[in-house]
């Protein structure tokens, strides 16, 4: 793939005018931020220039200090003729331009085709950069436009293979699914682990092209299922990349002994938030950081990574929580004070159900992987404990300790979990006690009103029953569903997948495909009119879990003797005919077909593979397929 390389071609046709067109092609690194710091710019300026027919410009960044180069070459013609480079050329300060006059008749056609190179620091030595953009764009210019576009077509085909979503019966959810899947792969291709996947991808400066939780909480379960196994890996590794800088953090924030606590928002490692609610009390964050590496062994089975960094990031994380925590005479219990949950419509409430939830789950698991090693890789365990000061015994009775009295606030009334200690002291009001003209509350309400009232911007304690699926029955779900679902204004993208997901699995089916809507119709149809702000690329894969995980109902359950399979339990929304999705589960691509008598999954490729559909066992041969009726 050449990635560092980008073509346009582009046609004018005079179809009713005479005379002179200019076709001016630029670089500019010029470039304004929207969102925030308004009178910064992004790069200071490094060189500019033309040789040879190639323009380049190379800037760097102002606090990363990564340098950037991008070399254009430009063709253009009238009516196919000979192509011509450009007449003339400038260069100003982080500006390049070239421009071609033509005389044209009425039914003229005027092109041009305009090839840019980009490379990186972050791949080549700062001195090769310029040398390297004008020789890959030289390069492509033998290749040729019509060439280039063809392998970029091969691609996407092979993309569109493993990870297209064919729903049939309804065009709209059609076009939402595709929609999402198109820019998935479109900002994120994995083949680099010092590389994540930024809220908005590309297509806004929001969040500045960060890492969030996003992509544990989200976007893997989408990679691991249609990309490269290593892309899934790369994803993780990525992590205990920055897993010092993780500790640094932490240790800057008191915590010792090599605590972790992972930035909110990072892009090399160190925390870029600067609200404290957000860098001090989410927390959550790391949860979902020691989740994906769960998430990632069970789809893989690849237990190896434990050793390849997966252990040494759980411990970390479980020490953090084993400090965050602090005993409560009063409720002879282990709390957890002053957090923000995922809801950030209240900051710097006690005991948030979800992060002490997840934090006791991560000890647990942590627990559980320390054992693996030790049971199957034990010189590993050895250098790693020792590597980390591991004090095994001491460090896992206190986990053991915390996982045993960890407080979850609970309403008996309602038989639910609270979201945190004072939700029953907010006015008791739902969504839809608003009125149309105050939604979003975010761009008509004070700060102070959000967070005093009960409206919840995304799933919270349905966020945990979601990850902790395989742990809760469908009543309780039920309840809690039946409780927050209400409440909530889902004003964060991320917010109604889980919703479509939990609604489909305790048979809500119009309110799953309500939900379903809104998650892959979300920029479409602008539902949070902020799409000017840029595209919600984290909760497209949210929308992808909701066909495959909500409407397929693919969990991934482990059994008695330890192991874990595959499973479906599909709910098929009334308004479609027909869902196809495919699955890349341990070396197997499975290709299901829904309909809303029968699912049928087909083996296409790699070896023999074992599933369940509705709880009936299947064996499928590599070339067969099997139909279960539901
Ligand atoms: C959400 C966070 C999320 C961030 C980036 C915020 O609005 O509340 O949970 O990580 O957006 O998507």
């Amino acid at each position: 793939m050449r990635d560092e390389i980008g073509a346009l071609s582009y046609r004018i046709k005079a179809l009713n005018f005479s005379g002179s067109i200019t076709l001016k092609s630029y670089l500019d690194f010029d470039v304004h931020n929207e969102d925030s710091n308004y009178d910064e710019q992004f790069w200071d300026s490094l060189s500019e220039g033309q040789h040879k027919h190639i323009s380049y410009v190379s800037a760097q960044t102002k606090k990363t200090q990564f340098q950037v180069c991008a070399a254009m070459r430009n063709m253009s013609c009238v009516n196919n003729n000979e192509p011509q480079w450009a007449a003339s050329s400038d260069a100003t300060k982080m500006k390049v331009a070239e421009q071609n006059t033509f005389a044209v008749q009425e039914g003229d056609e005027v092109c041009l085709e305009k090839l840019v190179a980009i490379t990186s620091s972050m791949n080549y030595e700062a001195s090769e950069l310029t040398n390297a953009a004008a020789e890959l764009v030289q390069t492509a210019a033998t290749v040729g436009y019509n060439q280039l576009r063809e392998e970029h077509r091969q691609a996407w085909v092979q993309k569109w293979e493993t990870s297209d979503i064919v729903i049939e019966g309804d065009e709209e959810a059609q076009q939402g699914i595709r929609f999402n899947i198109f820019h998935l792969n479109q900002t994120f291709t994995g083949v680099d682990d010092r590389l994540n996947i930024g809220p908005k991808g590309f297509t806004g400066e929001k969040y500045g092209g960060s890492t969030y939780w996003d992509t544990e909480a989200y976007c893997l379960p989408f990679y691991l299922a249609t990309a490269d196994p290593k892309v899934g890996k790369n994803l993780v590794l990525y992590r205990y990349k920055q897993l010092d800088k993780a500790i640094e953090n932490a240790q800057k924030l008191g915590f010792t002994d090599g605590a972790a606590l992972y930035p909110m928002v990072t892009m090399n490692g160190e925390e870029c938030h600067n609200e404290w609610e957000i860098t001090f009390e989410e927390i959550h964050r790391n949860a979902a950081i020691a989740y994906g590496v769960f998430n990632y062994i069970r789809h893989t089975n690849d237990w190896e990574y434990l050793a390849e960094g997966g252990a040494e990031v759980l411990i970390a994380i479980a020490r953090f929580w084993a400090q965050r925590v602090n005993w409560s005479n009063d409720k002879q219990r282990y709390v957890m004070l002053g957090v923000t949950g995922p809801n950030e419509y209240e900051n710097n409430v006690n005991n948030n159900w979800y992060t002490n939830r997840m934090a006791a789950w991560t000890l647990e698991y942590t627990m559980s992987a320390v054992q693996w090693l030790e049971d199957n890789a034990p010189q590993d365990a050895e250098r790693i404990f020792e590597k980390i000061s591991f004090q095994r015994t001491k460090e896992m009775d206190k986990w053991r300790d915390i996982v045993l009295k960890m407080y979850y606030p609970y309403n008996e009334q309602l038989s639910v979990f609270m979201q945190q200690d004072g939700f029953m002291d907010k006015e008791q009001l739902n969504a839809i006690d608003l009125s149309h003209d105050e939604r979003p509350i975010n761009q008509h309400w004070s700060w102070d009103r959000i967070l005093r009232s009960i409206f919840i911007k995304q799933a919270d304690v349905l966020q945990g029953l979601y990850f902790l699926n395989h742990l809760y029955d469908n009543a309780t779900v039920k309840r809690n569903f039946d409780f927050y679902e209400p409440k909530t204004v889902h004003e964060s993208s991320l917010s109604p997948c889980v919703h479509a997901i939990l609604a489909a699995q305790i048979d809500y089916p119009e309110k799953a495909y309500e939900m379903y809507l809104r998650t892959s119709r979300l920029d479409i149809d602008d539902y949070n009119r902020e799409v000017h702000e840029g595209l919600h690329i984290t909760s497209m894969a949210g929308t992808w879990m909701s066909v495959v995980q909500g409407f397929g109902g693919m969990k991934i359950i482990k059994e008695k003797g330890g192991n874990h399979n595959l499973h479906f339990t599909p709910k098929m929304p009334e308004q479609w005919t027909r869902v196809s999705f495919s699955i890349l589960w341990r070396g197997t691509t499975l290709k299901v077909h829904m309909t809303r008598t029968n699912t049928e999954v087909e083996h296409m490729g790699g070896g023999p593979v074992n599933f369940y559909i509705n709880g009936t066992p299947c064996d499928l041969q590599p070339g067969k397929k099997v139909t279960v009726a539901i």
